[in-house]
Formats: structure tokens, sequence, C-alpha cells
């Protein structure tokens, strides 16, 4: 009998997914890997496909899927190919798979995270963007259906272990919890003169200097935006107002985040900033496992800075919680709008500082609905994609 735990990886070629094949490498005598999921890296998830023996593997892109498919079949191995959309909610589902690492980038990760919850799976979510723009609905399928939602996002991963362990605590005033407070290095770009950063390029806003990252979250975390879309992310895992999240900016990311209770007690949660410790954290849980990270060195560590965030350089921040405050898909016509800005920016069609005068200028033009239906949400994240390539056709060719 088979008693090792299996699970699915959704976005298994990128940097979370890595990280969590590595540490599932680690415990092979605990877990299985059910699928692994890419959108059109043939021969990265080729290779992962020999050294980690999934049942499935998931091609977004058909073409590659088909590439995929010969190789294995060549190669003689015995990997159930699929394609497109469909397969990603089909591994997110599969009766093999107890957890799914929820890893994809972006909008494209919600409906097969969501699947997952449905189906009542351990949901690692690393995925935020899907939480973000889809907030009430994915809560309330997680607990209709009685998924285990587990942080991977470092900061949301630092305050669940911070937070009391008994899930029978509902909300954070029944818990004596005063504030969350989110961590957040204030990326590469915390002290270039303000006006350097018209003309900073993918490259050195990729250039984190605590972690390294996919693109896509690397440019969130150099223009903030990322802890914006992780004061939402809060906001909902944790059932916490606006008013009760405080963003404190730490370069060294040491302390991952912080909970303050009512009696002054501040608990945080540290390490060395690698992935792996919230990825083993979440696999275990409510157990330990030996994550592959260094371990902290406190007579090396040097000193820690905290302090407020600029918001006047940041001011993705002040956006996403303005969308908190206004409600309903504010957070997901929000989230739209970067997503298409950074695309934009990463394909050097628009300056870095426009990226949040993109996100700015959609939320003054798409009005948010309440959210009743996936299909709402659907319908605002396109209309929003919309309007932000219309701001950027129009202003790319002018160079801002
Ligand atoms: P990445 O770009 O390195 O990897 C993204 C993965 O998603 C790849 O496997 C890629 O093939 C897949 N993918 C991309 N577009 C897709 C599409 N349209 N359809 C299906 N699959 C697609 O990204 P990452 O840095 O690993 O981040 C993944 C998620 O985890 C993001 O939501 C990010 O915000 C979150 N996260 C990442 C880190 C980190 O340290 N990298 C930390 C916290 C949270
Ligand atoms: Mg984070």
């Amino acid at each position: 009998m088979n008693a090792r735990i299996g699970v699915t990886v959704l976005g298994s070629t990128g940097s979370i997914g890595v990280s969590t094949l590595d540490v599932l490498g680690r415990h092979a005598d605990r877990f299985r890997v059910v699928a692994l999921t890419a959108h059109r890296d043939v021969e990265g998830l080729f290779q992962q496909c020999l050294r980690h023996e999934p049942d499935y593997a998931v091609m977004v892109d058909l073409d590659a899927a088909e590439r995929l498919r010969d190789r294995l079949r060549s190669a003689g191995r015995p990997v159930e190919t699929l394609a497109g959309a469909a397969g990603l909610e089909r591994v997110a589902t599969v009766p093999e798979a107890a957890y799914v690492m929820a890893a994809i980038v972006g909008a494209a990760g919600l409906l097969p995270t969501l699947a997952a919850a449905r189906a009542g799976k351990r949901v690692l979510l690393a995925n935020k963007e899907a939480l973000v723009m889809a907030g009430p609905l994915f809560m309330a399928a997680a607990r209709e259906h009685d998924a285990e939602l587990l942080p991977i996002d470092s900061e949301h991963n630092a305050v669940f272990q911070c937070l009391p362990p008994d899930r029978a605590i509902k909300g954070l005033d029944a818990a004596g919890v005063r504030r969350i407070l989110l961590t957040g290095s204030g990326g590469p770009f915390r002290a270039t003169p303000l006006a350097q950063l018209t003309d900073v390029t993918p490259d050195q806003a990729c250039a984190h200097p605590n972690w390294r990252m996919g693109r896509k979250i690397s440019v969130d975390s150099a223009t903030m935006m990322n802890k914006g879309l992780e004061v939402i992310e809060a906001h909902w895992l944790f059932a916490a107002p606006p008013e009760r999240i405080e963003v404190v900016v730490h370069p060294q990311s040491v302390i991952h985040s912080m909970v303050e209770y009512e009696d002054g007690s501040v608990l945080a949660q540290l390490g060395n900033p690698d992935m792996r410790t919230p990825i083993a954290h979440a696999l275990a849980w409510p157990g330990r496992l030996m994550s592959g990270s260094v371990f902290l060195d406190f007579a090396r560590l040097g000193p820690l800075e905290f302090h407020a965030p600029d918001l006047a350089r940041f001011p993705g921040l002040r956006l996403a919680f303005a969308t908190l405050a206004t409600g309903g898909t504010a957070p997901t016509i929000l989230n739209a709008a970067n997503e298409v800005a950074v695309q934009a920016f990463l394909d050097r069609r628009i300056r870095f500082t426009a990226i949040a005068a993109v996100v700015e200028w959609t939320l003054e033009r798409v009005s948010p609905r309440g959210v009743d239906t996936l299909a709402t949400i659907l319908a605002d994240d396109a209309l929003a994609r919309a309007v932000a390539g219309e701001w950027i056709a129009a202003r790319a060719s002018e160079g801002r």
C-alpha cells in the first residue's frame, strides 16, 4: 500500500515550483508527485518528468503539449500528457493528489486554484493574484468544501505561524490580535532618487536584493504593488479589516511578518529569505520538515532596520489599500491593470513609473461591481485589461 501523500504542482517550472520540487525531493518517503504543469517550457517540464516521475504532465500551450508528449513517448516514460486550461483543472482535482501547490503566476492561476479548493484539497497558495481577484468567492469555496488553505507567500505564512494554532478561533478579535504587520524589503529602488525611476530597465527592476523570483513578482516588488496585493491577500486570508493591516519596510528580509496582540506582545517569524521554508511548513503543517534552507546565524546577522513605507515612491501600495476601501471587484480591476502594465514594462513598451499610472487610470474608468459570481469577476478582469491596454497603446508610442 502506498501511504505517501500525492502532490500536484501547478506552475512547476517557475521559481516557487522548482523550490517545491526541491523540498518534495528531500522527502520522497512522505510525498509523491502526481502532476506537474507549465505554460510552454517543454524542455523544463520534460526534465522534471524524468526526475519526479509524475502520473500527469500538463502544458497549457497546445503545440508544446504535443512536443512534450512525443518526447516522453520516445523516452519510454508513461506520463499522461494533457493540454490547455482543462488539463490544469483536471490535475488540480484528481483524487490521487491530496495537496495542490498553486504556483502559477497571475490570473491564469485562478481557475485551477479555485477548482482545487472546490475539490477540498490542501491548497498551498502562492498564486496571490487568484485571491486578490476573487477573494470572497475563493474563501467561500474553501470553507464550503473543507479545503485547507495554507499560505506560501512568506509574509502570510509568517502571520499564519504567529497566530494561535487553534483553528477554531475565528477572527482577529477572538484571538486578541490588534494588528497584522506585513514586512517588505522595499525592493531594489527603495533608496533610488525618484527622478531616476523613470529610466530603470526591466533587468534592474528584476534584480531584487534578497529574493530570486519570477519576473512578474520581481517587478511588483520593485513598485511595492506586491505588498499592496499582499495587503489584499491578508485581508481575505485572516479576515482582517484594512485598518488593522500595516506595512513595515524591513530591508533585510529576515523578519517575514509579525502579529501584534492586545497585551503589547508582538510575535514575529524569522528566517533566511528562502521560499523552501514556507513551502516545507505548508507541506508538513501542523508538523515540521527539513526544507534545505540555511539556518539563521544571529552572530552574523547585523542590524535589522524598520521604516514606514513611502507612498509617494510606491503609489501601488496606496492604490491597493484604496481598492479594499471601495470593495467589490475593485481589487480585481487593480490586479488586471497591474498584470497588463507589468507585462508592457517587461516588453519595454512603457516606463517603470507608468505602471502605477496605468493602474490608477484603469481604476478611474472601470466601475467596480459587487462580487457575486465568477462570471462577474472574469468580466471585470477582461474589461480592466482592455482599458489598461488602451492607455498603453495610446502612450507607448510617445515613450511614456
Ligand atoms: P514564475 O514566473 O517563476 O513561474 C510561473 C509558473 O507559472 C511557471 O511554471 C509557468 O510555466 C507558469 N505559467 C505562466 N503563465 C502561465 C499561464 N498563462 N498558464 C499556466 N501556467 C502559466 O513565477 P514565481 O515567481 O514562481 O511565482 C508564482 C506565484 O507565486 C506568483 O503568483 C507569485 O506572486 C507567487 N509568489 C512567488 C514568490 C517567489 O519567491 N517566487 C514568493 C511569494 C509568492
Ligand atoms: Mg511575499
